[in-house]
């Protein structure tokens, strides 16, 4: 019996339950509680410097020395006021994870006292030690240290006892080494963008921002049978497991309702989420067995992002407390459904107006329609980097597994607006539209809003799509930063808001009135990016072929997505927006193809010492039990004096005993088992071996790009076969000698 699967499973189904307590039965009572908001600060500061920082804010300005200080003081009255004794800049390294360093409040006095300080230096800048996270060569070519500066724009937070304060890092040579750095500029791109062709419907709009609501999905595994599987803890997901016999076939979980324990830690790590000002709106069942999803009220994308990666921190710590483990993996087992992360994103006036949602007047609904459009157009000239933005290990295994959208990137609008696409295709012709056509064409955007009140169809496979008054970009996966999704799409809407701009412009100049001029270009636009627009079914073959002929890209993996962002013009479009240098973008790209290396060696090397320290002994010593017990038959009929005193009514057995009488026709299927394990087992190892020389061979490749690639095509391909022999193993040999805990435990045990 191998003990510590047994244990595993005998600890996760023993579990007390844990005991939330919550702080008040109103969430209004303590939301935001650990935030240090506008109203805290506003308590805290000096007048001026509220002022002074409410404007860096909103504006972006500069905070001088002496507020920075007094920012800091309140800071450290505020936070000690809550028992915190330390202090860390909290900030979104390449790695994935978040990263902080903690610095207690203190400093030393002279007479061998200290006291509690926090300066306003302390507040801007901290210097981490962070040799050992990626830059991409940025670091070590100029032999700079990294550091993180303060981003006022996202509030500061208490967790445990720890102050934390959202800083973006950098280089000291300036060059961004994180996520935060290039959304921010993003931000700006969009806003010096937007704004302009949003004032050719209201002068009063001074500021765009974009927006993000995100839904995170993961799943919940006992945290002793997580421990039981080093595959989960060491790549996140399961590099081996046969479907259980009960996977997501009846669909029973997706309806059914919240296990207790499940529900003890939701409201546990929602509650924390309140107090971080994390405004969570929604908890259901996914799909898959022990998968769930979250979401909450959309923000400002930046704080949304920021929000995205402190949630899952809670999650993460919270979960600990309840005895269970969160896995974000996009695919932790195969089989079942994996986890995305669902980005719906808009853009926000100042005016307190959505900029993809039709409005009351034709006006404003002409203004829907110029974003609108210009959205699908950004997506069809750059669908290349929106598919390298959301690249990763773990997508790859996603995307285009018959339970996501593909790879190809397309866009679904839903056949009322496809309608009213038409429309304006068809009777706005640049130049000789008449009267009458405009009359009625006004007419048709003047119904958007009907048209969309009733807009049920909702196509739940592609992978960008407009549900009403956002697009949804569901190819995000469940371990990613937003950031990157959200720094392009940000990104290629200003460029694309940019040239539509431009020749607006070119035409009012020749005297066209701006209305005219506008549904002229949306016309041209309309035209061009039809190639992008797909309504049907995302899964479907038909669609792969059908996308292959319109000439749209279907990148399979994270290499070749990652290829992309190397073309000139991504690196274009990233430099003159202000948003990455080009050394960034080729750092970036490097970071990223190695990150890809890495995750697929660590799943080389967990795989070989599965197979070969636990999976394969376990199938030798059950084989060795079937030796033992065909010996024993063999050994027990092995004469005839014997055969024939034993009483037998079974005529196989007496043939059996005709045939010659030493047991081999009884031992028949025994020995087809022993042969099966031998043969699978020998099969495993040959691909294990092979698997190994090829990663020997892919650790020699000095370029980041093709090592990448050496281990995506040449190592990668072992573990199916790996992975098939040693399920076959596991539905055939004895249960209770099995090192790991199956899928059926894993899933299920609550
Ligand atoms: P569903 O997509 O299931 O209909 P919702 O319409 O409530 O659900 O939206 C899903 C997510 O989209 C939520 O996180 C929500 O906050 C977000 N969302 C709604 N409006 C916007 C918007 N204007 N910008 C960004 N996200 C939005
Ligand atoms: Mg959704």
């Amino acid at each position: 019996m191998n003990s510590l699967r047994f244990k595993a499973l005998e600890e996760a189904s023993s579990r007390p339950t844990v005991n939330v307590e919550l702080p008040s039965n109103k969430v209004s009572d303590y939301y935001g509680q650990n935030v240090f908001d506008l109203n805290t600060m506003q308590k805290y500061l000096p007048e001026g410097s509220f002022k002074v920082l409410k404007e860096a804010i909103d504006k972006g300005t500069t905070i001088d020395r002496k507020t920075a200080d007094e920012v800091a003081i309140a800071m450290k009255t505020w936070a000690m006021e809550k028992d915190v004794t330390h202090y860390t800049h909290w900030f979104q390294p390449l790695t994935g994870a978040t990263a902080e360093k903690h610095d207690v409040f203190l400093d030393t006095v002279e007479g061998g006292k200290a006291i509690e300080k926090f300066s306003g230096g302390q507040l801007s800048q901290q210097e981490p030690d962070a040799s050992s996270f990626p830059s991409g060569g940025i670091r070590n070519t100029f032999e700079a240290r990294g550091y993180t500066a303060w981003d006022p724009s996202s509030p500061a937070f208490i967790m445990g006892k720890t102050l934390c304060i959202p800083t973006i890092y950098l280089s000291y040579t300036g060059e961004a080494l994180d996520y935060k750095t290039p959304l921010l500029k993003s931000m700006h791109a969009l806003d010096r963008a937007a704004v302009p062709v949003c004032q050719y419907f209201d002068k009063n709009v001074t500021h765009v921002v974009a927006t993000l609501g995100w839904e995170q999905e993961y799943f919940l595994v006992d945290n002793a049978l997580y421990n039981a599987r080093p595959d989960l803890v060491h790549s996140g997901r399961a590099l081996f497991g046969a479907n259980p016999a009960k996977g997501q076939q009846l669909e029973d979980h997706y309806f059914g309702s919240i296990p207790e324990r499940v529900n003890d830690f939701m409201r546990d790590f929602e509650t924390e989420c309140y107090k971080l000002g994390i405004p969570i709106k929604t908890r259901h069942n996914e799909v898959a067995p022990n998968q769930y999803e979250v979401a909450p009220i959309f923000e400002e994308v930046n704080i949304a992002v920021d929000h995205n990666q402190l949630l899952m921190d809670v999650m993460d710590k919270v979960a600990r407390h309840h005895q269970l483990r969160v896995i974000f993996h996009e695919k932790p087992f195969a089989g079942v459904n994996g986890s995305g992360k669902h980005n719906n994103w808009s853009m926000a006036t100042n005016t307190g107006k959505n900029l993809l949602s039709p409005g009351k007047t034709p006006d404003t609904n002409l203004l829907f329609l110029t974003f609108f459009v210009n959205c699908i157009k950004a997506v069809h000239d750059y669908a290349d980097l929106l598919r390298a933005s959301i690249a990763s290990a773990g997508n790859d295994h996603r995307l285009g597994a018959n339970e996501a959208p593909p790879a190809i990137i397309s866009v679904f609008i839903g056949t009322q607006l496809t309608k009213v696409l038409d429309e304006v295709e068809k009777k706005m012709k640049p130049g000789k539209t008449s009267a009458a056509e405009k009359k009625s064409l006004k007419l048709d955007i003047g119904r958007i809003p009907e048209l969309l009140l009733d807009n049920t169809d909702r196509n739940r496979t592609s992978p960008f799509a407009f549900t009403g008054n956002k697009f949804e970009f569901r190819a995000v996966g469940s371990s990613a930063n937003c950031a990157l999704p959200m720094t392009t799409l940000n990104t290629i809407m200003a460029e694309q808001l940019t040239q539509f701009k431009k020749e607006v412009d070119k035409l009012v100049s020749k005297s066209k009135s701006v209305e005219d001029a506008i549904l002229e270009v949306l016309h041209g636009y309309i035209a061009d990016s039809k190639s992008i627009r797909f309504e049907g079914n995302n899964y479907s073959e038909e669609w792969v072929k059908e996308a292959k002929k319109r000439g749209l890209s279907n990148i399979q993996n994270t290499p070749a997505a990652l290829e992309l962002l190397l073309a000139p013009k991504a690196l274009d479009l990233f430099e003159e927006h202000h948003v990455f240098t080009r050394r960034e973008q080729e750092a970036r790209h490097e970071i990223q193809v190695e990150m890809y290396t890495k995750k697929i060696q660590i799943e080389s090397r967990i795989m070989a010492d599965m197979a070969y320290t636990h999976i394969i002994p376990a199938a030798i010593k059950y084989q060795n039990s079937l030796i033992e017990n065909v010996k024993g038959i063999k050994e027990i009929f092995s004469s005839q004096h014997e055969l024939a005193n034993v009483s037998i009514k079974d005529k196989g057995l007496s043939d059996a005993i005709q045939d010659g009488g030493h047991g081999d026709y009884l031992v028949d299927s025994q020995l087809s088992m022993i042969k099966e394990i031998s043969e699978r087992v020998s099969i495993i190892r040959s691909n294990v071996e092979q698997m190994v020389e090829e990663r020997k061979k892919a650790n020699q490749v000095q370029d980041a790009t093709e090592k990448a690639f050496a281990y995506c095509e040449k190592v990668k391909p072992y573990f199916d076969e790996i992975r098939y022999h040693s399920d076959k193993l596991e539905i055939l040999i004895d249960d209770s000698i099995w090192p790991f805990p199956k899928y059926r435990e894993l899933l299920f045990v609550k």
